[in-house]
């Protein structure tokens, strides 16, 4: 009996970060780019055979990308932006993706609620779509020679379309007749490749809330692509949430499968009898594909026994609930981490296991297991029941005093705070400072990576950190900011540094997941009930404070943020395990006033990445992830002032929410944008202070005097300056001290000048 399993995607960077280490090394110039192709054809036959020996049935080909997949289907269309359309093949994909020497690269953007990006498809009406399938191909057939039979993976057009952009500013929806035939014709194509071949289309917009306009396109395109040839069975696939409005239309049209997120989409639930009356394939997403906790066999196996009541047990397949990409690759080289806690999770090759022990549980029966599959039937039990009672994760005092905390408020409104802060502060108006961090240079990476593996003592390493924080408070006297920062030389990250510190936190040696290109991030995990066994940051910054006689600015990550970031415990919801942060940081807050320090930074650079799909959810989300900000900030006296900072760009959805939390100051990123992004403050007579970017520090350029005299101008022409404060963008450890002294100094004349004129 087929065993009916099935990958949606399956990561492509590589267990070591060979594709990274390989493409770098080639943008370097060091390697040529053969050898990337060698490297990529090893990495893909590595990750079929992985999946075909954990016997697999579903796997796929055309997951791979050198860069994105999104990217990949631009090129598969020949939407190609101008400036790039005189490239050469090689040069033509990283220079959108990259830019070059002449051409500025393509936007980049989140794929949807995840930490990966995709790069933005840039449209324009005059463009002439036209198929190149050749990597669609080659992959399947690569994958075919060596013996697998492989599903194509392929982004649908109506995603493709909604995640677009049109140079005209256009509805991209528009181009839908010009792509679809390219689809058809690329289906034509596919069709030859075998007798019969599975396709996979992901549509996850279709998990969002979509216009009727949308939604009326969906019936007619996958009609249209059912009937190119019959030898095609199609896979229409979403995740992330239900997408139960689509899933309605899509049994009314020809496509054979419906691949759907039961972990993160429970809704779907709620259409499997018009998925049965179809008649139609149904993928479940059952294992997580986007965590990295051990499935719970016992739960998933009740999960679709619920399925099948409705869903005839031949129609179904079992499946990850998404493209296994965004968690890492395997535990196998974790070698330092407590046993205990690692058996409690579980990466991408570990979840080919769970995937094909469910699909034989759930087929053929407990009692048609192999020896071996009976026994990691046993071990996941085990290792399950242990999770739920381990006191490594459960914490009754910290239960206990969450549960119990009611401090959900500062004392205090903001009017009546802000006199006494603006009094003891002494600060003038337009007052500068910066957002937290200055450059890492290489000797504090050293020194940081040489005390982390033992080769130097903490003493070497406090002194060259401290060395660090001297040097650049020197700088930031010498330039004449007003409130100074210590420069966050003891970060590598903004979470980690407070995971490594907070009692439930784990960390993995090898836990990389691709963030974008070839950028992977290592997300710590929050296993357990979250504390804090002492003070993280309040000897570094008293440490800062007595080297100088201006305002030593303290610098914490905020509760969902760190959250945000992080891989979070499955067996507790989201809110309460932001609660349990947000407690431990009001206790920071708290000492760290006691201990001097006047003003306090709390950034919440990912707040808005939480946001869910959905917009029944929104407000849920929005009420928790402002209590506990407000929870983390409630131990702050009146006179001790608080900071936030948010790094994006679009604010006028959230700017109710981004008031409700109550800082005293909050610093954004806007200079890329002149006074566009502050005018939404205005509107809503946004009442505390704020402090928008006026300097962009992604570029190395040194930003002149005059042009952030300009800047400021353009912001006060919105706010008055007693609202004001002025900062550069964020990110300045991203940059060179070079770069970042003289624009520093440009920066504060130029308030010198608007102060005096
Ligand atoms: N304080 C942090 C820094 O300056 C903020 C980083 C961020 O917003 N992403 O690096
Ligand atoms: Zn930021």
């Amino acid at each position: 009996m087929s065993t009916k399993s099935y990958v949606v995607g399956f990561p492509r960077i590589g267990e070591k970060r060979e594709l990274k280490k390989v493409l770098e090394s080639f943008w370097a110039k060091k390697c040529s780019f053969d050898e990337v192709e060698k490297v990529s054809s090893n990495l893909k036959q590595k990750h079929w055979e992985y999946q075909k020996d954990a016997g697999i049935e579903y796997i796929s080909s055309n997951d791979f990308s050198l860069y994105d997949n999104v990217l990949d289907t631009s090129i598969m269309l020949n939407a190609i932006p101008k400036r790039f359309q005189n490239l050469k093949a090689e040069e033509l994909y990283f220079s959108m993706a990259r830019g070059n020497k002449n051409s500025v690269a393509m936007e980049m953007t989140k794929w949807f609620n995840t930490n990966y990006h995709y790069i933005v498809p840039e449209l324009s009406l005059e463009d002439e779509y036209k198929l190149n399938a050749s990597k669609i191909i080659n992959e399947y057939n690569e994958a075919k020679n060596l013996g697998i039979k492989t599903k194509i993976n392929l982004i649908g057009p109506i995603t493709f379309l909604a995640l677009s952009k049109r140079v005209d500013r256009g509805d991209t929806f528009e181009l839908l007749g010009k792509i679809l035939p390219v689809y058809k014709e690329l289906f034509k194509e596919i069709s030859k490749l075998d007798e019969v071949i599975t396709v996979q289309i992901d549509e996850p917009i279709f998990a969002k809330d979509n216009e009727a306009k949308v939604l009326s396109l969906i019936k007619p395109t996958y009609d249209e692509l059912s009937m190119v040839t019959n030898n095609i069975k199609l896979i229409v696939t979403t995740y992330f949430e239900h997408s139960n409005e689509a899933t309605k239309i899509l049994t009314q049209t020809p496509v054979w499968g419906l691949g759907l997120d039961f972990v993160y989409g429970k809704d779907n639930l709620q259409v499997l009898e018009e998925i049965q009356n179809s008649g139609k394939k149904l993928v479940a997403g059952v294992v997580d594909g986007r965590n990295i906790w051990k499935n719970d066999i016992d739960t998933t196996l009740k999960l679709l026994e619920e399925i099948s009541n409705v869903v005839s047990k031949e129609n179904i397949l079992i499946s990850s609930s998404c493209s296994l990409l965004h968690t890492p690759f395997t535990l196998k080289y974790e070698v330092k981490m407590d046993e205990n806690i690692k058996s409690w999770l579980s990466f991408s090759v570990e979840k080919l296991d769970e995937i094909n022990l469910l699909a034989k549980v759930f087929f053929d029966g407990i009692e048609n297991l192999s020896n071996e599959e009976a026994k990691a039937l046993e071990e996941n039990r085990k290792n399950n029941k242990n999770r739920k009672t381990s006191d490594l994760i459960h914490d009754k005092e910290v239960q206990e005093r969450v549960d119990n905390f009611t401090k959900l408020n500062r004392d205090g409104k903001f009017e009546e705070r802000i006199k006494i802060q603006r009094e003891l502060l002494g600060y003038k108006d337009l007052a500068t400072t910066t957002i937290g961090s200055f450059p890492q240079t290489p000797e504090i990476r050293k020194s940081r990576r040489d005390f982390k593996k033992g080769e130097i003592s903490y003493e070497t390493y406090e002194k060259d950190m401290k060395t660090y924080i001297d040097d650049c408070i020197a700088f930031q006297e010498e330039c004449g900011l007003e409130v100074l920062v210590h420069g966050e030389p003891e970060r590598n990250d903004m979470v980690e540094y407070f995971g490594e510190q907070l009692k439930g936190y784990g960390f993995s040696q090898n836990g990389w997941v691709q963030s974008y290109g070839s950028r992977c991030v290592k997300p710590p995990f929050i296993f357990g009930d979250i504390s804090r066994p002492k003070p993280m940051t309040v000897d570094w910054i008293t440490y800062a404070q007595s080297k100088t006689k201006k305002i030593m600015k303290g610098m914490l990550t905020g509760p969902v943020t760190i959250l945000n970031w992080s891989f979070v415990r499955d067996d507790k919801p989201r809110s309460e395990v932001s609660k349990q942060i947000a407690v431990a940081l009001s206790d920071e807050i708290n000492d760290l006033q006691n201990a001097g320090i006047k003003i306090i930074q709390v950034d919440e650079a990912a707040f808005k990445e939480g946001y869910p799909l959905r917009e029944k959810k929104i407000k849920t989300y929005e009420d928790w992830a402002v209590r506990d900000f407000k929870i983390c900030v409630s131990s702050a006296k009146k006179e001790t002032q608080i900071h936030t900072h948010m790094c994006y760009s679009e604010f006028n959805d959230i700017i109710k929410t981004i008031e409700a939390m109550d800082a005293d100051v909050i610093s954004i990123e806007t200079a890329r944008s002149g006074n566009e992004l502050l005018k939404i403050f205005k509107e809503v007579g946004y009442k505390q202070e704020v402090g928008p970017g006026v300097y962009d520090i992604h570029s190395p350029r040194v930003p002149s005097v005059q042009e952030m005299v300009e800047q400021i101008k353009l912001l006060l022409e919105v706010l008055p300056k007693e609202q004001l404060w002025i900062n550069p963008d964020c990110g300045l450890k991203t940059r060179k001290w070079e770069e970042v002294k003289p624009s520093l100094k440009n920066m504060v004349e130029a308030v010198n000048i608007i102060r005096n004129s």
